[in-house]
């Protein structure tokens, strides 16, 4: 089935990109359901609507956030019996889900400017706030803010101190620098799908999406595409389907409703090859290989590999030409082979997980039960600790309930094995969650900093380096709290983590979630180098969360991290060494 039109206006809230032309959408999540009834709620607020009514979308949006059970499978009876939905909502999903519109958002959408919409977005930015900006300020779209804060006009209004102002312009200036950039996993299926309409529409004509995109890049600003269509057929092409064209030097631009750009590359069969190989180097590496004299030769470019054959070294995958040192260590020793980087097939068990005893939608045996099910080995469930009460983190007393339960499964689901973990704040001080004794209790501890994430790197790099001395810390979870796209992250130094990590026998967290990937890949050499393992861990909420190994599994190969140097490849019996060997540390 083909996505319904997508509203100009409502598009820049959905997760994804919705190019129609390629978007074939699938069921919808309760997740995206969730996001249309919170944003119905903030819209309702701003335009000062009954505040029992926004209360119950909002209700609406929290229930379905937290249900495991998708909505879009449910009949309408199951779903008006739900509480906190109930027919009139109900009514509403289901409209949703049929036509992937809601009216009611629809009307309160139109008569809101899009730079009202647009702040939404913002962070800091609430509905109150947005009021005061709009009505009192009379300031309509997000750059006419920005210079408000700089001209320091905020303060003046209620609710807005200089701290908050300084806040607002921070999260403007962020917004405004990646605006137009989305996650590798928001442009996913459109490569995939724009991939083979080109090749059902022209299969005698050859297209590749190459470039950032190729490169296995975190975040992408614009696809990249190189074809042999001729210029006629693919403006023509374009233009029926109502893009905007615009034909620059190198390359044709086009837009769709949602601005997000597509760049074409015509090219002639012979070049290709060569065109599609320039687009997915890194600026530095396409350098030294335009610059190498080896190169000048007239080398036959039928296909990326047969190039690295006739030059007589080892193949670099296109997610690895990055840094150029990799090209000049091949090409001085042409019998050194790339090692082969780790696959998503090499993750045998999921490491850092979350169920229904904190914040995950799951229980453990649903989680367990789809983890043994999809060939995982054995499941660490680390929910969050007494200090996350927001996440409903574990309370001592309940540590106890959750271990008894896990020893049931373990006894029901075996070979398959449940570690017991804990995701453990690190505190302001740098220190645990728990008193030792209680952190005894848990194989593996994963220590992760949750809370007052705006502060200096000397701080930053106090609670990190005083929870990677402590003896009961196994990996360090997402070292910098970063949401791409979205937040910073706190500043670290990457070299003294590494170190510590080191001496301490710490493993590293690569945070598998398409928004966090972190730790960036482009420290990853440098823990490689010290032996410091990396973890490849979902942070699974639900049993769905698994499928985030693979982003993990893109961005490891971009530093060239090899299955033996990631923990969540090892085996069960090498887990279980792993978990002796982390005890054995604490006395
Ligand atoms: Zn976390
Ligand atoms: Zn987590």
């Amino acid at each position: 089935m083909l996505s319904a039109k997508i509203d100009l206006k409502s598009s820049p809230f959905t997760g994804g990109i919705f190019f129609e032309l390629f978007f074939i959408h699938s069921r919808m999540h309760n997740y995206e359901i969730a996001e249309q009834f919170t944003l119905l709620g903030k819209l309702m607020d701003i335009h000062g609507e009954n505040a029992f009514k926004i209360k119950s979308y909002t209700n609406a949006a929290y229930t379905l956030d937290k249900l495991a059970q998708p909505v879009s499978e449910m009949s309408s009876h199951e779903l008006f019996a739900i509480r906190g939905i109930g027919e009139a909502i109900g009514q509403k999903i289901l409209q949703l889900i049929e036509n992937k519109r809601l009216t009611i958002l629809e009307t309160y959408i139109e008569k809101t400017p899009i730079g009202i919409l647009e702040m939404l977005k913002i962070k800091g930015l609430g509905p109150k706030k947005i009021i005061t900006i709009w009505k009192e300020l009379e300031i309509e779209t997000v750059g006419e803010l920005l210079y408000a804060c700089q001209e320091n006009r905020l303060i003046n209004y209620k609710g807005f101190g200089a701290k908050t102002q300084q806040n607002i312009q921070e999260s403007l200036e962020y917004y405004l620098q990646h605006q137009g950039s989305y996650l590798y996993q928001q442009v996913e299926s459109l490569a995939s799908n724009l991939q083979n309409s080109l090749q059902e529409k022209f299969p005698k004509d050859e297209h590749i999406i190459s470039g950032h995109f190729k490169r296995q890049m975190e975040t992408i600003d614009f696809l990249d595409v190189v074809t042999t269509l001729s210029e006629n057929k693919l403006i023509d092409w374009l233009t029926k389907k109502e893009f905007t064209v615009i034909k620059l030097d190198e390359f044709i631009s086009c837009k769709g409703v949602d601005n997000f750009e597509i760049r074409w590359y015509l090219t002639s069969p012979d070049n290709f090859h060569w065109i599609d190989f320039s687009l997915a180097c890194s600026p530095d590496f396409l350098k030294k290989w335009v610059e190498n004299p080896l190169f000048q030769k007239n080398f036959k470019f039928i296909s990326e590999a047969s190039l690295f054959e006739q030059l007589g070294i080892s193949f670099i995958p296109s997610a690895q030409r990055e840094d150029s040192a990799i090209l000049s260590s091949l090409l001085s020793n042409n019998k050194k082979r790339l090692a082969p980087s780790i696959e998503v097939e090499d993750i045998k068990g999921i490491i850092h997980s979350h169920s229904t005893w904190s914040d995950g939608i799951h229980t453990i045996e649903q989680m367990a039960s789809s983890a043994k099910e999809a060939g995982y080995a054995y499941l660490v469930i680390s929910d969050h600790s007494k200090s996350a009460f927001y996440a409903n983190g574990l309370e001592i007393e309940r540590i106890v309930g959750q271990h008894k339960e896990i020893d049931a499964l373990n006894k029901k689901l075996a070979p398959f094995v449940i570690f017991k973990s804990i995701e453990s704040d690190i505190l302001n001080d740098g220190s645990l969650d728990y008193p030792e004794e209680i952190l005894e209790s848990f194989d593996i501890v994963i220590a992760s900093i949750h809370s007052n994430l705006k502060m200096t790197e000397e701080k930053a790099m106090m609670r990190l380096l005083n929870a990677i001395n402590n003896p009961y810390t196994s990996i360090l979870g997402h070292p910098t709290g970063r949401l791409l796209l979205s937040r910073k992250g706190y500043p670290v130094n990457h070299e003294t983590i590494i170190e510590a990590c080191a001496e301490n026998n710490v493993v590293i967290e690569l945070n598998a979630h398409p928004r966090r990937l972190d730790m960036d890949w482009r420290y990853i050499a440098g823990a490689i180098q010290k032996d410091v393992l990396i973890s490849i861990n979902p942070d699974a909420h639900a049993v769905e969360g698994f499928a985030d190994c693979k982003y993990g599994v893109l961005v490891a190969q971009k530093a060239g991290l090899t299955a033996a140097q990631n923990l969540s490849s090892f085996s069960l019996q090498e887990m279980i060494e792993f978990v002796a060997f982390q005890q054995a540390k604490r006395n």
